[in-house]
């Protein structure tokens, strides 16, 4: 099956409206409609860009997704300064970051993970399960042990066609920020071991659909080697999706 590869912008705490509505209007200048036949690319603002940020691309009628950072689980209630997959869903956003490893480190647990996986699932959203090992589990030699128990939590209780829709972003937490990356054969392992993962749970069918990215220090020198390799279906990009050029290169990675 093939699978159209996704390159995702999560843009972290960056970025006022303002300053989104300008770095959307530069990516998309750059990029036509041979690299958008080719790669689906998505952009993850902070909460309080996204409703330029879909005005925009609405309006123009941009060929780019928008995503999320994070969502809570309920739908609604007493959760002051959350927002819901409800709210989410209502802005036409495509894709949620669930479980990035920076919330991962403020505390976020499996468990909770889970229950966003479930609430975007539930909106007709896909998530975006990050999952990834910390350097001290890869150098015990846990690294392949973290993904599969946090690829397992992540999807617990979601049925095939749900599991289907959603994509895994497999980002090394040593590699994220850092200027470090894992080597295109590494990625590609473990982006292979998650696949394998999937087609355990479920089966072979939904395993081959699912998009597997790689993230971590992606940037426009390194993107086409990393994203060539078979197993991986394209980038979740932190630091280097703030430059409209740099992204548009990684991007445009399937050209070279
Ligand atoms: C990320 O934030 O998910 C990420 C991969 O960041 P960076 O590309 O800056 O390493």
């Amino acid at each position: 099956m093939s699978r159209k590869p996704l390159v995702a912008g999560n843009w972290k705490m960056h970025l006022d409206h303002l300053e989104a509505i300008a770095l959307v209007q530069r990516v998309s200048y750059h990029l036509d409609t041979r690299d958008l036949d080719a790669v689906e690319v998505a952009m993850f603002p902070p909460f309080t860009a996204l409703r330029s940020v879909q005005t925009l691309v609405e309006g123009d009628r941009m060929r780019l997704a928008v995503g999320a950072q994070d969502v809570h689980p309920e739908d609604a209630g007493a959760h002051t300064g959350e927002v819901s997959a409800p709210m989410l869903a209502r802005l036409k956003v495509r894709y949620v970051l669930c479980g990035h490893s920076e919330r991962r480190a403020a505390g976020e647990t499996d468990e909770l993970v889970n229950a966003k996986v479930s609430a975007v699932l539930r909106h007709a959203m896909a998530p975006v399960l990050c999952v990834g090992e910390t350097l001290e589990q890869r150098d015990a030699g846990q690294a392949a042990q973290v993904v599969v128990t946090q690829l397992r939590a992540g999807l617990a209780g979601v049925a095939p066609q749900a599991a289907a829709e959603t994509v895994v972003a497999y980002e090394p937490v040593w590699a994220i920020g850092t200027g470090r990356t894992a080597t295109p054969e590494d990625a590609d392992e473990m982006c292979a071991r998650v696949r394998a993962t999937i087609a355990e749970l479920y089966d072979a069918d939904v395993a081959d659909g699912l998009r597997v990215l790689y993230g971590g220090s992606v940037k426009a020198g390194n993107a086409t080697a990393l994203l060539t390799q078979p197993e991986i279906d394209g980038a979740l990009v932190g630091g280097a999706s703030l430059d409209a050029e740099d992204f548009s290169v990684i991007c445009r990675f399937h050209r070279r």
